[in-house]
């Protein structure tokens, strides 16, 4: 198997399913006993939200640069940046390794296309939702992208970094959520990519009027897949 190394922390409320779902992919595959052999580097989420919010992205960038190389070094063979938010200093960290890098924004495209649909809402955070990083790259897919109108955009941000970054899972906001998918879907989306790693963890398939891409689902699902590639290639070659 490969190894992968997780950049987390971006919550760590996040990066504890990336963790649990990579290993259950790899033990659903091999069976037994098996699991994936992963390095993660956390970092303290305080500094980098700080970095955000002063709108710092070339030292976020840095940051999260020296995580890579130090993940690289430690024996990493690929890398997988455990947030939405944070794939706007993706191109800081490529250029800072020479491991693939496995671009979240790429794999969720690539999981709605497939599934035929072509108008797509994305929720995430205020960086996520209105700066042109995320949303041309899903483009450039040949997606057609909305986002909530600027109300719904600041609920959606404040219920991430005050309650589910921390932990709070509140069925007011799970609501609150419901209906904004509820007015998204009015307005023509066909589904919702949870673009932000945390969202998944309050609202699920069940509770949503449209089809869900969960970013964090995806995310390690290709995570695991990477694993796996040489050892599946050897089984079938
Ligand atoms: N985990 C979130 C995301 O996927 C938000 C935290 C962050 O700003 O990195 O965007």
């Amino acid at each position: 198997m490969r190894t992968i190394g997780l950049i987390g922390g971006m919550s760590v409320e996040s990066t504890v399913p990336y963790y649990q779902q990579i290993n259950r992919h790899v033990a659903e595959r091999l069976g037994g006993l098996h699991s994936a052999p992963l390095l993660l580097y956390s970092v303290d989420f305080a500094e980098i939200a700080t970095l955000q919010a002063a709108d710092d992205w070339q030292q976020a960038g840095a940051v999260l640069a020296n995580c890579a190389q130090a993940l690289q070094r430690a024996g990493a063979e690929g890398l997988v940046l455990c947030t939405n938010t944070m794939h706007k200093v993706a191109p800081e960290i490529e250029a800072a390794v020479d491991i693939p890098f496995l671009h979240i924004v790429d794999i969720t495209a690539a999981a709605v296309c497939a599934a035929g649909i072509d108008n797509v809402a994305l929720l995430g955070t205020r960086f996520t939702m209105e700066q042109a990083f995320y949303r041309e790259r899903l483009q450039s897919h040949g997606l057609n992208v909305m986002v909530p109108d600027v109300a719904d955009r600041d609920c959606v941000h404040r219920v991430i970094f005050e309650e589910l970054c921390c932990g709070r899972i509140e069925p007011a906001s799970r609501q609150a959520f419901v209906d904004i998918v509820e007015r998204l879907a009015q307005r023509g989306a066909q589904a919702v990519i949870l673009g932000c790693t945390e969202i998944g963890l309050m609202l699920s398939a069940q509770d949503s009027p449209l089809p869900l891409f969960d970013t964090t689902a995806l995310h390690a699902r290709a995570a695991a897949e990477f694993v796996l590639a040489d050892r599946l290639s050897t089984c079938t070659g």
